[in-house]
């Protein structure tokens, strides 16, 4: 028997306010009805701004964040083409795995998980590509499973400084809605997420930007695709229907989550994201813990991977805390299982949300052999809170 309420500390799914679930309590709707495509339209121009896309097009499929990346490749690139990605975490990984099941030629980078994008190893290789055979640069912004935060505006320089004509491809799976996103800034193409994590909805929506470019581009890629056909969607989504039955619930939780972002400004959550997150590290910091991320300018504001001691299991942390106090931690993936354990920071979440999990990790760590004082980690974060609070206000006063 589990009292209380689970506390869900991990980078995805993560909480969907009440308000949302709420909204998303609506009786089934017919989607061909003259009025259901007004009901859609704010959903696409509020997106964009979420993007920071003014010339691009914000696309909605029912999937998830790796139907995203499949649409992404499929429309704009050829059986063949060459592509250049970095393999540097879990999430890295899979994307090369399925630009090679896709038929892609794939240019692999590889680097210790921990690193964050390889900016003049990029550099090196596009300069070196004088005869454009590299047709796109993956980058995956923040990389969940290391909680690596990347420059994508030093990868955009990179292609511009080397007169590079590749499109850019960002996953922002776990940045998109939680992290600065500025995909007409930065010249992002194809820029992807889900719906189960900065929006804090239920997974169930696989959503792109798309550049004029990479539109341009899919009018003459050759690979083959159907479901995720960029013109179907573009044909219907201009009147605010799809091609095919929409996910209509995630659909008015989406124009709730928007509200709820678009009203506390998008710079604000933003900030609190990094106000969050920094209370977070402190606490790593406090326990004499390591962040798994290689430099404190990569740390990401969405997720901390956090590396146990040596001798100890990260992975009785994350049970303990799961079958004694009803917490979830992210896992260590891939090669990081049982050196990693991750505290998702994104979404719906205040200061007396992460100092709860940073208790709850205290007593995890503690009982599965980690050698720390209690409330360490707690106080240290505490004192971010307060000062960055007074900040704030101090700021607002001024
Ligand atoms: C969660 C995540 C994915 C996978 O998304 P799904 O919605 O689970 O398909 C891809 N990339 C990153 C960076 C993620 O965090």
């Amino acid at each position: 028997m589990r009292t209380g309420i689970n506390h869900l500390f991990i980078p995805g799914p993560t909480n969907v306010p009440e308000t949302v679930r709420q909204a998303m309590n609506v009786p089934m709707q017919d989607q061909r009805a003259h009025d259901f495509g007004a009901q859609n339209l704010s959903l696409f121009t509020d997106l964009k701004q979420v993007f920071g896309t003014t010339t691009g097009e914000v696309m909605l499929f029912s999937g998830s964040g790796t139907g995203a990346w499949e649409a992404a490749i499929t429309n704009t690139l050829s059986p063949g083409d060459k592509v250049l990605m970095a393999r540097h975490g879990h999430f890295s990984t899979l994307w090369v795995e399925m630009a090679q099941r896709l038929g892609l030629q794939v240019d692999i980078i590889d680097l210790p998980w921990g690193a964050g994008a390889p900016i003049s190893e990029f550099a090196r290789r596009l300069g070196a590509d004088r005869r454009g055979e590299i047709k796109a640069v993956f980058v995956t912004h923040n990389e969940t499973a290391t909680g690596v935060t990347s420059d994508i505006a030093a990868v955009r320089a990179v292609l511009d400084d080397a007169f590079h004509d590749a499109l850019l491809f960002v996953d922002g799976v776990s940045s998109v809605g939680a992290l600065a996103f500025r995909m007409d800034d930065w010249g992002v193409d194809l820029a992807v997420t889900g719906s189960q994590k900065g929006l804090m909805l239920p997974a169930g929506l696989g959503i792109l930007g798309v550049s004029q470019k990479a539109l341009a581009a899919s009018k003459t890629a050759t690979m083959r695709r159907s479901y995720f056909e960029f013109g179907d969607q573009l044909k219907h989504n201009a009147g605010g229907y799809f091609p095919y039955t929409p996910p209509t619930q995630l659909l008015h939780g989406l124009r709730k989550s928007l509200d709820r972002m678009l009203d506390e400004g998008l710079d604000n959550v933003v900030a609190r994201h990094h106000r969050l997150a920094s209370g977070v590290r402190a606490a790593v910091a406090a326990w004499g813990l390591q962040t798994c991320a290689e430099h404190p300018s990569l740390a990401s504001d969405s997720v901390t991977a956090i590396r146990v001691p040596d001798g100890v299991d990260a992975c009785a942390v994350i049970r303990i805390a799961y079958d004694r106090y009803n917490a979830s931690f992210g896992s260590g993936l891939g090669p990081l299982n049982g050196k990693v354990f991750r505290i998702g920071h994104l979404g719906d979440l205040n200061e007396g949300m992460c100092l709860t999990a940073i208790a709850i990790a205290e007593l995890a760590l503690v009982e599965a052999g980690v050698n720390l004082t209690f409330g360490s980690g707690v106080a240290a974060a505490q004192a971010v809170y307060i000062q960055s609070k007074a900040a704030t206000v101090r700021l607002a006063a001024e």
